[in-house]
């Protein structure tokens, strides 16, 4: 079976200061997790937390990428640039990038596929609005994210990270209910399941106002294989709590 991974977006948060005392906190009271670590934070502070992370088995990841490999981007951050950092994993299609920079299904494709290339596992994120999901568009919004990604993508779709984030429990403090998680993630599991024979092996994390209290009874669910979270993975020990429900 794999593991499960959860994984911290911290967003457009934190200082030089505020990282070092994050990091120290959640290092004392890790101790062995069951599953794997990501901490998502902004590209500023890459070299800073590498070295912070170097040789605890937490793993660094990035918040976005450029669709474009290199040149006269003005800006923008290239996956190579990633990886000369260490980045394991980079978000790819997060709501508040879809929603506040206009990222298409087509863009988010191209980004996940410029991650792959330079070693850098997407984490792609697909979610419905709250108008869509009170429109019975749910399924439909989600399946057309993902199938832009598996598209541009081809056989390397079993190298993603996938994150249904319903865009309504985004930092509101609402989230999915078990059951209407583990229905989207089904339905997700089967879209890639068309696609590629290692569907399987693909984590499907959830996100969404994941904390202490929902982490476990989400996480037991057969096709939630981590969570990516994010205002709990500010606070050392909310987010220890979530890594140990991770079993
Ligand atoms: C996120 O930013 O991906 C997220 C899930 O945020 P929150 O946990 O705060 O809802």
């Amino acid at each position: 079976m794999k593991k499960k991974l959860i994984a911290g977006n911290w967003k457009m948060n934190g200082s030089l200061a505020a990282n070092e005392a994050l990091i120290r906190g959640l290092l004392a009271g890790l101790g062995t997790p069951a599953g794997q670590v990501a901490l998502c934070v902004p590209a500023v502070y890459l070299a800073q937390c590498q070295a912070l992370l170097a040789g605890t088995g937490l793993d660094l990841g990035a918040q976005n990428v450029s669709e474009h490999e290199a040149g006269a981007y003005t800006g923008e951050i290239s996956a190579a640039m990633l990886r000369d950092f260490g980045v394991r994993y980079c978000l790819v299609g997060h709501s508040e990038r879809r929603q506040y920079h206009g990222e298409s299904d087509g863009v988010v494709a191209l980004k996940a596929l410029r991650a792959l290339a330079s070693g850098i596992t997407p984490i792609v994120c697909v979610g419905e609005t709250l108008a869509e999901r009170e429109a019975g568009k749910t399924e439909e919004v989600v399946r057309r994210q993902l199938a832009a990604v598996i598209h541009a993508n081809g056989h390397c779709i079993s190298e993603i990270v996938l994150a249904y984030e319903p865009v309504w429990a985004i930092g509101t403090g609402k989230t999915a209910s078990t059951e209407q998680a583990q229905q989207v993630h089904a339905v997700l599991r089967a879209q890639l399941k068309a696609a590629t024979a290692q569907a399987d092996r693909i984590h499907i994390l959830y996100g969404g106002s994941m904390n202490a209290a929902n982490a476990a009874q989400l996480l037991a669910q057969p096709d939630i294989d981590g969570g990516l979270v994010g205002g709990a993975s500010l606070k050392a020990p909310d987010f220890l709590s979530i890594i140990a429900s991770a079993v």
